[in-house]
């Protein structure tokens, strides 16, 4: 007969039974079929050997005389080390409660005497079987339990990293937005409930981050904000908050502070620190900070309001010239305040149409004759009247406006050239110069936009003059080298706007494809005045026309300004002598009189 366990090594097998020839008889059959046999031939002796060493499978006698067979099944069952033991009882005893009385002493099985070994061979490899498969479930559940244990270990570190990253920056590890307004509104409680309690949130914002990014890359951007946040963090004191409020704006909640001075000498040590240099990749990269600082007060009621006013207050620094500090005021509010309406203004300006061309002549000043116009933006508002344009195109440059507005004023200019095309012979060689903002050279289709205008209105380009100024010249050189480069392709003329107040050198000048320079008004103002400017003018034309360049003068307003620029050899001049900017109307009346 072949032993189902013969392969196993040893399995082992307790025989308990009183009378030693019973013990003998089933130790040599079971010995010949490999398993390893011990017999006790009492109760006790078989619960001592039991718990000593645990044998694999117990066939246990009932009748005994010190301890029966179910007292030691039941005995066994309580402990651990034994509990888990397969117990096949054998017994002469036939009747039905002997065996419901076995099972319920934990027993798996019974075994009538006398036995046939076949039997007990059977019985026992089949309980053997059902204790390994119950050995390798438990093994099984156990490793199923530890997995379980791991990955919940995983989850929760997960979870923990979502809840910090929830709050947290992911490149620099500082506070978030959301965590710094926690913050400054638990410090905002204390406002309420302390009287004199004073704490100060600062925005910085780092000049020239942007031209780093672009320039350096972003790895070296990404390492600059880490390594500010660092210098940061040295700064201040536990108990404060440094934040990342995203991109290169960072914030930090003083709180609390003794005293505004306290704040001030903070901001001072930031600016003094951070105006320096950074070695990042073994390139020098320098940057300076703007910095807004608001002090707690009680009258805040949010949080938000407090990050607001230390923004705008910023957004002051910045536009007083970097690399300084500003504490908010209330002035700054209100300005703050006008410039969102007047935003808001401007988006309904452009749905309701309310822009108008102005146009002020330009002469040729030897002899005076009108050679063309400046395109000249009007804005009527229903309820504020006439806006000037000094005030708006600068809101409308720092909201992205200025791009559907330069298209507002293309498409009235070239229909304008086309209608009085139309009409007046003397219109043929007529120029229009169309004022364009650095700002919307970043438009990608600036190009395609004019062509589409000028094919729409079925004009020749050379009707159209671009004026840019000097400043924005010199702030994107690159790409306006090609962007005129575009522009003079099209036969497109290009002027150089409020020329002399942009600290451009004339040798820089010829690098661009530029066809006229205009003198700013500031200088032609001075003609004959104490602070007179004659010399400089001299020299702009001068050297203007060696460049083969064409000079206009900005802003004549009397007659020896002119005489002057006429004995300068100056080409062309407009300005309040001559006309004031003009409605379309009384425009055409010019032109038809020329
Ligand atoms: P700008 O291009 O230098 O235009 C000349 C400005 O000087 C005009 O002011 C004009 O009215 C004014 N002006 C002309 N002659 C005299 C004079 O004899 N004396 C004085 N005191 N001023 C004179 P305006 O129309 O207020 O425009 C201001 C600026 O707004 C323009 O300066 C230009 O930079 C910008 N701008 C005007 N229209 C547009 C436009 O359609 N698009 C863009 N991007 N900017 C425009
Ligand atoms: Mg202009
Ligand atoms: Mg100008």
């Amino acid at each position: 007969m072949i032993n189902p366990n013969a392969s196993e090594p040893s399995v082992n097998i307790l025989i308990v039974d009183d009378k030693p020839p019973n013990i003998q008889v089933l130790s040599k059959m079971l010995t010949k079929v490999g398993y390893k046999v011990r017999g006790v031939t009492s109760g006790k002796m078989a619960l001592t050997a039991a718990k000593t060493m645990p044998p694999d499978i117990i066939l246990l006698d009932i009748k005994m005389p010190d301890m029966d067979g179910y007292e030691v099944c039941q005995h066994l069952k309580q402990f651990p080390e034994t509990v888990e033991i397969p117990i096949i009882f054998i017994s002469a005893l036939q009747d039905a409660q002997d065996k419901v009385k076995a099972f319920a002493a934990g027993g798996v099985d019974y075994i009538i005497k006398p036995f046939q070994f076949e039997e007990v061979h059977a019985r026992v490899s089949l309980h053997l079987a059902f204790r390994k498969t119950r050995y390798q479930l438990q093994q099984l559940n156990q490793e199923l339990e530890k997995r379980v244990e791991e990955r919940t270990t995983a989850l929760l570190e997960a979870q923990g990293e979502l809840l910090f990253y929830a709050r947290h920056d992911s490149l620099t590890n500082l506070a978030n937005r959301r965590l710094l307004l926690e913050r400054v509104d638990l410090a905002l409680k204390r406002v309420h409930e302390e009287d004199h309690y004073l704490f100060a949130v600062l925005v910085i914002d780092l000049d020239r981050f942007k031209r780093i990014n672009d320039s350096e890359g972003h790895m070296v951007g990404d390492r600059l904000l880490v390594e500010v946040s660092r210098t940061l963090e040295t700064l201040v004191s536990p108990a404060d908050t440094v934040a990342r409020l995203g991109g290169d704006e960072f914030a930090i909640l003083l709180d609390p502070i003794e005293d505004v001075n306290e704040a001030l000498r903070f901001a001072q040590e930031i600016k003094t620190t951070l105006t320096t240099s950074f070695f990042i990749q073994e390139k020098e990269v320098f940057t300076s900070p703007s910095i807004g600082l608001t002090i707690s007060h009680p009258s805040y009621q949010s949080p938000i309001e407090i990050l607001r006013d230390a923004d705008i207050a910023m957004g002051q620094a910045k536009e007083k010239g970097r690399g300084r500090y500003e504490i908010f005021n209330q002035q700054m509010h209100a300005q703050a305040l006008k410039l969102l309406t007047l935003e808001t203004d401007l988006r309904h300006g452009i749905d309701k149409d309310e822009f108008e061309v102005y146009y002020q002549p330009i002469m040729q000043l030897n002899p005076i004759a009108l050679v063309g116009f400046e395109a000249l933006i009007r804005w009527q508002h229903p309820r504020k009247g006439f806006i000037s344009p000094g005030e708006f195109i600068p809101v409308a440059e720092n909201t992205g406006l200025i791009i559907p507005i330069g298209t507002i004023v293309l498409e009235k200019v070239c229909h304008q050239i086309q209608t009085w095309n139309q009409k007046y012979p003397q219109a043929r060689n007529l120029k229009v110069a169309v004022n364009l903002s650095s700002k919307q050279f970043n438009d990608v289709n600036l190009v395609q936009k004019i062509d589409e205008v000028l094919e729409k209105m079925s004009l020749k380009s050379n009707h159209l003059k671009i004026e840019i100024t000097e400043t924005s010249l010199i702030e994107h050189s690159l790409s306006t080298i090609k962007l005129l480069k575009e522009l003079k392709k099209r036969d497109l003329e290009i002027c150089l706007d409020d020329f002399g107040t942009g600290y451009s050198s004339l040798s820089y000048l010829h690098q661009f494809p530029v066809d006229t320079l205009k003198i700013d008004r500031s200088f032609i103002n001075s003609i004959g005045k104490p602070q007179d400017n004659s010399e400089i003018i001299q020299s702009i034309i001068t050297l203007a026309h060696n460049l083969k360049m064409k000079v206009v003068a900005e802003g004549i307003e009397t007659e020896e300004q002119l005489i002057y620029l006429q004995q300068l050899n100056c080409d062309f001049g407009q300005g309040y002598f001559f006309n004031r900017p003009l409605p379309p109307i009384e425009a055409e009346k010019l032109l038809i009189n020329n």
